[in-house]
């Protein structure tokens, strides 16, 4: 799955930057295009990762923004990005996007300039592009405060127009414990970043010498994707035993023992599987109102299984509303670990959503409330026999 992605703000750019550098040392060939786009100068420099000619500076025309940013104000950062679309579109075209499969918006929903932009992006990569549009947004702590629930919920309301998906993390729930919300940023980013890696493998030629159990085509991650929506993602992990120190030896072992390490396999194969569905979300979310679904596992080939991805595909099609679900590996011989990636697309019972939209309900109304009272009270400065102009 080759994603275009593009950070956009702060929290945006820092996830693509992280994702370009576990990539590095991880020795990837997979290929990616990514472009950070910001109105913050200061945090565009504090990229180490994205290419210099893959950043983008918005806003310097603009007296309110001058390349410091647009606070916390996601109508300006909608503003400036529509502004300077064509700009953005431009460096986009200019890095190509022949061999792409899909693009993919990162940015934090609860600020400015992502929180405006990213939907703004959407809608003209959407109408100017065939391939599909994804976004991974990331929603405020309840502890932000109402403003930035307000931005996250606008922005949002405006993604889902314009995506073919948004994939969404709560950094709510994600809150690490005895960490400040600032401190576990760092590890959100590294939880996010992991699952899009695993996601940007899925159809992606394997190392040489690999051949992979049930190979999955990037067609079938778009079309578990598709039709606009939220998903959300789980994920798990297993450190594999070396077999040598077990002493399984490939000319010792006797017809049993090869049966019972199959079985023994493909079940931790498919309760892994289950692990990644069962546990944290990205987005807390009722799995059983998921439409489609997505598995895919990587590891060291010889830790992978048909069998076992077959059972945890049969289990998954019980778990959610629908039928379709789709799944497949990547062998690699990089890691020790075995990881399974399930992609829930289309859930609609998200209780932190609902709870998002009624807090945006309250705070504009407390807004208004305050603008009406502002306007009353400056009003009554004024002499009540005067007649206004209009
Ligand atoms: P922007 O630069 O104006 O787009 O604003 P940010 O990207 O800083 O967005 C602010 C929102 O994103 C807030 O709700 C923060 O909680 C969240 N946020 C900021 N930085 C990070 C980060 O590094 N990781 C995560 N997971 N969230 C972040």
């Amino acid at each position: 799955m080759r994603f275009f992605i593009i950070g956009f703000g702060q929290a945006g750019g820092k996830i693509l930057d992280l994702f370009l550098c576990r990539e590095k040392e991880a020795g990837s060939t997979i290929k990616i295009k990514p472009l950070a786009v910001n109105t913050a100068r200061t945090d565009l420099m504090g990229l180490k990762y994205v290419p210099k000619e893959c950043r983008l500076l918005i806003g310097q025309s603009d007296p309110r923004v001058k390349g410091h940013g647009v606070g916390t104000d996601n109508r300006l950062g909608a503003k400036v990005a529509q502004e300077e679309i064509d700009t953005i579109l431009n460096a986009i075209d200019k890095m190509g996007t022949h061999d792409i499969d899909a693009f993919l918006i990162v940015a934090g929903l609860g600020g400015g300039t992502g929180s405006g932009g990213a939907p703004v992006l959407a809608k003209h990569l959407s109408e100017m592009y065939p391939e599909p549009v994804y976004a991974v947004g990331i929603l405020p702590a309840p502890e932000e405060g109402k403003l930035y629930s307000l931005n996250a919920a606008r922005s949002m309301i405006s993604l889902l127009k314009y995506v073919d998906n948004l994939i969404l993390v709560d950094n709510g729930a994600w809150k690490f414990e005895g960490m400040s919300l600032r401190e576990s940023f760092t590890k959100i980013n590294e939880e996010i970043v992991k699952r899009l890696a695993l996601l940007a493998r899925a159809g992606e030629p394997v190392e040489s010498g690999m051949i992979g159990e049930m190979v999955i085509d990037s067609s079938e991650v778009i079309n578990t994707l598709r039709g606009g929506g939220i998903s959300s993602i789980g994920y798990a992990t297993t450190l594999v035993e070396d077999k040598k120190s077990k002493g399984f030896s490939l000319f010792r072992r006797k017809k049993e023992d090869e049966e019972f390490v199959e079985n023994d396999k493909a079940t931790k194969i498919a309760s892994l599987v289950r692990r990644a569905a069962l546990g944290r979300l990205t987005i807390p979310c009722n799995i059983r109102s998921a439409e489609r679904a997505l598995v895919l596992v990587a590891g060291p080939p010889e830790h992978l299984d048909r069998k076992g991805l077959e059972k945890a595909k049969l289990w998954l099609e019980e778990q959610i509303a629908g039928v379709e679900v789709r799944a497949g590996d990547y062998p690699t011989k990089r890691t020790k670990h075995v990881a399974a990636l399930v992609v829930l697309a289309n859930v609609t019972d998200i209780p932190r959503v609902k709870q998002l939209q009624r807090l945006a309900v309250e705070a504009k109304e407390e807004i208004e409330t305050v603008e009406k009272e502002r306007i009353e009270k400056t009003l009554e400065i004024f002499d009540e026999d005067l007649e206004p102009l209009v």
